[in-house]
């Protein structure tokens, strides 16, 4: 299996070369170069398989057995999953009679970001570790330099992904004293000699500047060979299409009748990224009606199903440029920053575009290009189109996609936009209800799209809506959701043990007195490499 990217067709990569690569060097991001078909006996021979089991299958069909055997890639996933609390890795549970909920927050951190950089952690190491077994006694040994920006959950996420890895440095900013008191702490006492938490005085945008302007500097991404873990490397979408077929399996053994039941996700979504991993087992054969796209107020997903129009700044919304103060409002109108982001009590999908999303419009677009031509110049065209469309939002802040293409994506998609008060209104209601669930924010979008949704669904629809983090990881959106619900006790319903105790714990933190590239330079040059390896430090 070989990948390229979705804005040229020209070049593939080997499976290694993606996942070291993350984004391609056009722009584009890498998709495989066919979408696997499952064998043919495949429900009956997977049906009572462990997520472990099901991980090696399901990846095996995306990674030649030349790059990795099923032998190499069972131990790199059992590896990645022994940090997972719960035996089921991401289990599945009953709210009521028609929903279910696939918790996917039982990793390290708490947030299902963990099930996708675990693996890609190991992964990291698996192909440094083999390079540098190659070469000779001579020659250096090949190194990675993880360096990302954070307002919260990806770098906790990937600090756990990456701790204590052979080869590999990893250096996240987040802005000083801008982050919830748990998220830095989850992040900083991480005290592993390879982990470097930097906190920039400055904002999160500042971190996240800085950080392109560091994959922008040829010759320092060159010495330090910089590595990226954002939610575009494809390994991560490809960790995450296993739970899909889990939870099928899972439902399929809980729901009385059901052959008759038609699965329904529906996934709270901010870069694309675990939406897409479900499409992706769509198209591979896993049967499942339209895939739901819940989104809170940063809404460009709904928008462009209700459209066909993809675009960062709403071009209807009522007084255009007018800018309330950001996280005041409760009318469901939330004020967007100077970015034209909204902050939301969901805050992990507080995004502009999403970076995943063009992906699916490559698919959309080689459904759309004529059925005659070989297969090879049908994906050329699609991939001319994608340059096209991204060009146009980079240009115009729009593109507007044809009729044919946004009816392609409402067959498999459905979307809804959910405002900070139906989020708090939706916890509160899965907690009064029967299952007395807790739900976080994010997950409480999923299932407030669900629920709208619900009453225009056949009979026989079962909805899975997936959960992405512990409610104690986002304790003032529940609380203020709870607090007057008289049986409700954060400490004793929501908090973790892990949890208990964290705050005080040993921390090891960088301190960047300003938000200027050279001071991250500098401790990245100070800390990246073994002092004796290469001679680079200042
Ligand atoms: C990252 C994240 C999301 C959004 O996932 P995407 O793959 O970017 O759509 C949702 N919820 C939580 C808690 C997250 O951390």
């Amino acid at each position: 299996m070989r990948y390229f990217s979705t804005r040229g067709a020209d070049q593939f990569l080997s499976f290694e070369e993606t996942v070291l690569a993350g984004l391609a060097p056009d722009g584009g991001l890498y998709i495989p170069e066919d979408v696997p078909t499952l064998p043919k006996n495949w429900q009956t021979a997977w049906k009572d398989y462990s997520f472990i089991d099901l991980s090696v299958e399901v990846l095996s069909l995306y990674i030649s057995p030349e790059e990795i055997s099923k032998t190499e890639l069972r131990a790199l996933v059992e590896k990645s999953y022994s940090t997972f609390r719960h035996p089921d890795i991401t289990p599945l549970k009953k709210l009521d009679e028609k929903t279910y909920i696939l918790e996917l927050f039982h990793g390290p951190t708490f947030a299902f970001k963990d099930v996708a950089l675990q693996l890609l952690g190991n992964l990291f190491e698996f192909f440094l570790q083999r390079r540098n077994a190659r070469k000779g006694p001579s020659e250096k040994p090949e190194k990675l330099t993880v360096v990302g920006a954070t307002s919260g959950d990806t770098g906790s996420a990937a600090i756990y992904g990456l701790r204590g890895k052979a080869n590999i440095s990893i250096f996240i900013l987040h802005p000083k004293g801008r982050v919830s008191p748990i998220q830095e702490a989850q992040m900083t006492t991480v005290t592993d000699a390879n982990v470097h938490n930097l906190a920039v005085h400055g904002t999160f945008d500042d971190c996240q500047d800085i950080v392109k302007s560091l994959f922008g500097d040829r010759e320092f991404n060159a010495t330090h060979r910089l590595g990226a873990v954002n939610s575009i490397n494809w390994a991560r979408i490809l960790a995450q299409t296993v739970y899909y077929f889990l939870s099928y399996f899972h439902l399929q053994r809980q729901v009385p009748n059901a052959d008759a039941v038609e699965i329904q996700f529906v996934v709270p979504t901010g870069n694309f990224g675990d939406v897409l991993a479900g499409y992706y087992a769509k198209r591979m054969g896993l049967p499942m009606g339209r895939l739901g796209v819940a989104t809170n107020a940063n809404d460009i997903l709904a928008r462009f199903w209700k459209s066909g129009a993809y675009e960062k700044v709403d071009s209807n919304a009522s007084a255009p440029g007018e800018s309330a103060p950001v996280g005041g409002a409760s009318d469901g109108k939330q004020a967007a920053d100077a970015s034209g982001v909204r902050e939301t009590l969901s805050p992990a999908m507080d995004i502009l575009v999403s970076s995943n999303f063009e992906r699916l419009l490559w698919y959309l677009a080689y459904e759309g290009a004529a059925q005659g031509a070989d297969e090879g110049s049908r994906k050329k065209a699609a991939s001319a189109t994608i340059a096209d469309w991204m060009s146009k939002v980079k240009s115009d802040g729009r593109v507007q996609v044809p009729v044919a293409v946004l009816e392609l994506a409402r067959r498999d998609f459905f979307a809804e936009r959910v405002s900070d008060e139906q989020t708090l209104d939706t916890i509160k209601y899965y907690f009064e209800s029967d299952s007395h669930y807790v739900a976080d924010p994010h997950t409480a979008v999923g299932l407030c799209a669900a629920r709208t949704v619900a009453g225009q669904n056949p009979p026989q629809t079962c909805q899975i809506v997936l959960s992405t983090a512990h409610p104690a990881k986002f304790s003032e959106a529940v609380t203020r959701a709870l607090h007057s619900a008289p049986s409700f006790d954060f400490e004793r319903d929501v908090l973790p043990q892990e949890f208990k105790g964290l705050l005080e714990r040993e921390r090891r933190v960088i301190d960047v007195e300003a938000a200027q590239i050279d001071l991250v330079k500098r401790v990245i040059e100070k800390y990246a490499v073994p002092a004796g390896e290469v001679g680079a430090s200042v």
